[in-house]
């Protein structure tokens, strides 16, 4: 028997849409994930530490607990999981096909929700000394607090509101971060820069204007990177124990590739003020379909928009009873 319906992703939208669904009856089943994207069942969430802005938590959540309570919720009204990433779907089909490396099902309704994972700048350097440990990282918050980088100079590569934060973060263990941004403007938010004038004022953080990390010195770890000023062309050299990563996202829609709308940057497609994808039967909700609001509630939200919707189409065609 096919699955009425089955979930894609375990962030906030994907567990918030199997709570919804599992609370109407359509007994999902959620592809939870295990390492697609370099990302863990939970998704981003699992690497954040104090969550402060999802309502309801008055004092904080640390982002892991946050993300246990979700699958607990979903699991109580009886939402079924596999470990497992999905590598293969097929949309053309009907029932849809999903498959794992352990599992193929049929599904009537999909609702992908497989959210974004951090970008990398490309550089050999940067790839080797990040997999062996090297002190490159796209996670500060994941990697931060490590002894080899405690008390060191580091840099933040970004001028977005994760730079800022993972450039603070870093604050509370380094002696000093260095923000190195390509242009002399952040694009961060006015609550964030406040918090990054006033670090630099404290002398805990540092601004690199209009510069681009261009090479990775250091064999075993990283011992400094190559700056090169965009307005200069001028190198230079910045010694430092810890080189993070915050460059921004990519959807994780590969699996999909050819078979759903995605736009020029990989984000799924929704053409209306739902979660309506271009394959009908098909609904994404959270960062896979969202390169503006890209938080926790708003991922959630549009995750239970996904259940309902979903809900509402099965009903349609005669499959939820
Ligand atoms: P983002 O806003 O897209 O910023 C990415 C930054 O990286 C930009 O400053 C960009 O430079 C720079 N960049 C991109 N590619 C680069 C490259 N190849 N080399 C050098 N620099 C590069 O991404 P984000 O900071 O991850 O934020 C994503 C979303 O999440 C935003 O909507 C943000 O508000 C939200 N967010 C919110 C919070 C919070 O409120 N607590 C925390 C984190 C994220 P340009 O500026 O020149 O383009």
């Amino acid at each position: 028997m096919p699955e009425k319906l089955v979930i894609i992703g375990s962030g906030p939208a994907g567990l918030t849409a199997a709570i919804y669904a599992a609370r109407a009856a359509l007994n999902p089943l959620m592809f939870e994930g295990f390492a697609a994207g370099g990302l863990i069942p939970g998704g981003q969430l699992m690497f954040t530490t104090e969550v402060e802005n999802y309502p309801g938590f008055p004092e904080g959540i640390q982002g892991p607990e946050m993300m246990r309570a979700f699958r607990q919720q979903a699991e109580r009204f009886g939402t079924r999981f596999h470990t497992e990433d999905v590598v293969r779907v097929d949309f053309r089909k009907r029932p849809f096909v999903v498959a794992s490396e352990e599992h193929e099902v049929e599904a009537h309704a999909v609702i992908i929700a497989t959210g974004a994972r951090a970008n990398w700048l490309g550089l050999e350097n940067e790839q080797r000394l990040a997999k062996s440990g090297g002190g490159v990282s796209a996670c500060a918050v994941c990697d931060g607090a490590l002894p080899p980088f405690r008390n060191q100079e580091l840099v933040v590569v970004g001028g977005g509101d994760s730079a800022i934060e993972e450039g603070s973060y870093l604050t509370k263990f380094a002696r000093k971060v260095h923000l190195v941004h390509r242009r002399a403007e952040l694009r961060a938010s006015k609550a964030m820069q406040s918090r990054f004038f006033k670090l630099v004022d404290e002398g805990k953080m540092a601004p690199v204007w209009d510069s681009l990390v261009v090479d990775v010195i250091g064999k075993e770890r990283v011992e400094a990177v190559r700056l090169k000023n965009v307005k200069t062309g001028k190198e230079s050299d910045l010694s430092c124990r810890g080189l993070f990563l915050a460059i921004g996202h990519t959807p994780n829609t590969e699996t999909f590739k050819g078979q759903i709308e995605v736009d020029e940057k990989g984000y799924i497609k929704l053409p209306g003020p739902n979660t309506v994808t271009s394959v009908e039967g098909v609904f994404a909700a959270g960062d896979v379909a969202d390169h503006v609001y890209r938080q926790a509630v708003t991922a959630a939200g549009t995750g239970c928009m996904a259940a309902l919707d979903a809900e509402r189409w099965l009903a349609a065609q005669g499959i939820a009873d």
